[in-house]
């Protein structure tokens, strides 16, 4: 089985917008012919034309189950009230966690205009997933966005389960301590690159995956996630695939722990004959 725990249905070239369901098809293609069983969704922090809404998405994706919805939020319009709207779809079972960007708004984690967000996320039991690492954008301040931020509010709520997105890649390894030292905390491997892997980044990437297990992270704490269409599922698939791990510990990285984590149905895979 195949969780793929990171995608969006952001459209990052603004010149030509296509519509959320045209976006939505291209992922289901992308799932099928890569035999993704269940794929999170992350909502942006803002809302453009090209950028759908959580709600957006939420209602585009009621009747695929395999899909489910991490919401992001927004440093600066966020407002407590705005967790009951998602109160209602974290019931439904169709928002499974919340996400943060502080290298693009500029804030730490610990900020404390998060501490309703982080109690609603304890409350219901679902992650909260921190981008950390490279901004992909110039205007990006990487002080925020770096994985030993993620100790600090683990340490403050140890309630809540946190993702280090990306690994935190390149400071892979200020985020392998903060995973192997907190048991709150998990990491996913999304986003390392643009489009394709090469052959020699492949290499050093599993590499560093690598290190980060023998360091002593639990592969319970890793997640499976491509960062499509950013990145290209198949080329990631690739790349899990040559992975120098047990057999055993893959499968835990591949699915296991993202349905764990985020409390998904297995019965809702696209793949599994169901549907
Ligand atoms: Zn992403």
């Amino acid at each position: 089985m195949i969780v793929d725990c990171h995608v969006h249905l952001n459209n990052y070239h603004e010149e030509e917008v296509p519509a959320l369901g045209a976006c939505l098809e291209r992922l289901n293609r992308a799932m099928r012919s890569n035999r993704v069983d269940l794929a999170v969704v992350l909502t942006s922090y803002k809302v453009t034309p090209g950028r759908p809404s959580t709600r957006e998405v939420v209602e585009a994706t009621r009747d695929q189950p395999h899909i489910y919805v991490v919401a992001g939020l927004d440093y600066y319009s966020f407002e407590p009230g705005q967790l009951r709207e998602l109160e209602e779809y974290v019931r439904e079972g169709k928002v499974r966690g919340l996400k943060l960007y502080p290298g693009y708004q500029f804030f730490y984690p610990s900020d404390p205009k998060w501490e309703p967000a982080y109690a609603f996320a304890a409350e219901h039991r679902i992650p909260v997933m921190i981008h950390t690492g490279d901004t992909y954008a110039q205007g990006g301040k990487l002080k925020y966005a770096h994985p030993l931020n993620v100790d600090e509010v683990a340490v403050d709520h140890p309630e809540v389960n946190f993702v280090i997105c990306h690994i935190g890649n390149p400071w892979i390894r200020d985020c392998m301590e903060v995973v192997y030292k907190n048991p709150n905390v998990y990491t996913d491997i999304s986003g390392l690159v643009l489009g394709e892997f090469t052959d020699r980044f492949e290499q050093y990437m599993r590499r560093q995956l690598q290190e980060m297990l023998i360091y002593g992270v639990e592969p319970e704490n890793v997640l499976y996630g491509s960062d499509w269409p950013i990145a290209s599922m198949e080329s990631y698939l690739e790349f899990m695939r040559d992975l120098p791990v047990p057999e055993r510990e893959k499968k835990r990285i591949m699915a296991e722990n993202a349905i764990e984590l985020f409390g998904l149905d297995r019965r809702n895979s696209l793949i599994d004959g169901r549907r």
